[in-house]
This record gives C-alpha cells, structure tokens and sequence, in this order.
C-alpha cells in the first residue's frame, strides 16, 4: 500500500479541493477531488480555467469547494497545533477497508490507528470461533493504544466495520511521543479509561438489556461515525456483532421498522427516526457519551 510522508509545513497548508464543472442539463461533465498543498492549487486553477474555457457554451456553473485538512480525528483535534505539528511527522494515512483487520489478539500490536472516518469493530474470539463485540472505536478515539501503556499484544480482534480514512503511527513511535508528560500522555490515558468504561458497559448491555435495546443503541453508535442515514450493514453482520442469532436480529428489525424508526433496503439500514431510536435505546448509549465528555472534555 502506498503512503505519503508529510512534513507539518506541508499538511498545515493542505486543502481537500473539490471541482465540479455542471453542463445546462446540470449534469457534472467533469469532477475533481484532490487533496493539495496550498501552491499547487494555483497550477490546478489555471487548469480549470482553460477547461472552462473550451467548454464554455456547455457549462452552466463551476463548483469549487475547499476545506482544510485539520485532523478530524477528535483525540488528535484536542491536541494544540504545536502538539499536533510534533506527532505528525509519525502519523501515516492509511485506508481501511470492510473487514481489514488492524490488530490480531495475543499478537503484536505493530501500529495504533486514529480514525477519521469509519468504525473499527473490538471483538471478543472465543475458542469456538463465535465472537461477540464489546466496543466501537471512530473518529472519538483510536485502537492499538494498550502498547502504549507496554502492554504489546491486543486483547481483541479489532477490524473495520465500515471503511474510511485513519492516521496510524508505529506503536513504538507513539511510545516515544508518550514519555513526556504533557497533554498527548494524559490524553492517552483518559481516553485508556473512557475505552475501558465502553467495554464494561457493553458487558452489563449483553447481559442484561432486551435485543431491541441493543440494536438500536448499536445503530445510533454507528449512525453518530457516519455522517449519513444510511448505513451499509446486512442483518447477520448485526448480529455477529451482538453475539446472537440472525433471525433474532431480524425479527427486532421488523419491530423497528414497523414503528417507523428504520427501514432496510439491499443490505442498507436507513434511519428514518433519530429521536425515536434514542428514546428505544437502552441506557448504555447516553452512559458511554457521559462518560466520554467527563473523561476526555
Ligand atoms: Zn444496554
């Protein structure tokens, strides 16, 4: 897999530019999505307008787009942009794709990953092969950090969910960048504790909370990483996912969709009513959030 390398310079200074060029059927006759340093986006707008100007009978509007290329990760976001400039020159990009596993258990984590986009799944392997999750990481918080702490091996399996963008970095590089005390350690350490409270939730949520419950509050999970209602998700994955069978997944999801909260097309969960997910939730949601803003605010 390819990476790029960038200097703190460099990615301060980097736009995520997006170009669409509409014709009078306002359909897009040309697109561009790049992400560039601030002085060749100069180079693309000249580009741009010699394009323009062989199309212009064609053309109805141009839609240029900019946004900055600030970390989205909010662990990485709480960092100062002097902190954040020191780390970065050990962070790497990466995509990761559905079903890529990031870290094995019992073997050696090689990289702690931040999420920008996605969800990564943490899951229990039991000795029958059958596995149950116990937490949800996105872009709140990042995976591979009990190497940190020395510890070298994860205690789960942890793959991706729903593909999207991550900023990883050598576990031994985050360990370097963790000695000092300062706020990067202590951040490390209250979001340790934050990931801790989620794991023990989700053990009392299996244990004790009625099926209907679990969904929804997994589906809200999963709804507040993707910036979108829908969610690319069949039912037996659901149901991998709380350790129970598919037609006990399927028959809550013909409860939820009757009273209208959901609805399911090809493989896509459609979330049609926000509210009325949160009020069928169990508890466990609203707890881990609490949580999370007492630990990490
Ligand atoms: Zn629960």
């Amino acid at each position: 897999m390819s990476e790029s390398v960038l200097t703190p310079r460099e990615t301060q200074d980097r736009l995520f530019v997006k170009i669409a060029l509409k014709s009078r059927q306002n359909d897009i006759i040309s697109g561009v999505q790049r992400h560039l340093v601030f002085a060749s986006f100069c180079e693309l707008f000249i580009e741009l307008i010699t394009f323009v100007k062989g199309h212009e009978q064609a053309l109805t509007s141009v839609v240029i787009s900019l946004k900055s290329n600030s970390p989205e990760n909010q662990l990485l976001a709480r960092l100062s942009q002097t902190q954040y400039g020191e780390l970065l020159s050990r962070l790497r990009p990466i995509h990761l794709k559905s079903g890529q596993v990031v870290h094995e258990p019992r073997a050696p984590v090689e990289y702690a990953y931040f999420p920008v986009s996605g969800v990564l799944s943490a899951v229990v392997v039991l000795s029958t092969g059958n596995m149950i999750e116990v937490a949800t990481v996105g872009r709140e918080g990042a995976t591979g950090l009990p190497a940190f702490v020395d510890l070298q091996e994860s205690p789960h399996r942890v793959f991706c969910q729903i593909p999207g963008e991550a900023l990883r970095i050598e576990v031994n590089q985050l360990q370097k960048a963790s000695l000092a005390e300062g706020p990067f350690r202590k951040m490390l350490f209250s979001y340790q504790a934050a990931f801790f409270y989620q794991v023990s939730q989700s053990v009392a949520c299996n244990g004790t909370h009625h099926l209907e419950e679990r969904c929804c509050r997994w589906l809200l999970m999963t709804h507040d990483r993707v910036d979108a209602d829908e969610i690319e998700l069949t039912h037996e994955f659901l149901a991998a996912m709380l350790g129970v069978r598919g037609s006990s997944v399927n028959e809550a999801r013909q409860v939820r969709r009757r009273k209208g909260l959901i609805d399911y097309e090809r493989g896509k969960i459609v979330v049609r009513d926000r509210q009325g997910m949160e009020e069928a939730s169990c508890e466990c949601y609203q707890a881990v959030i609490n949580e999370y803003d007492r630990l990490l605010k």
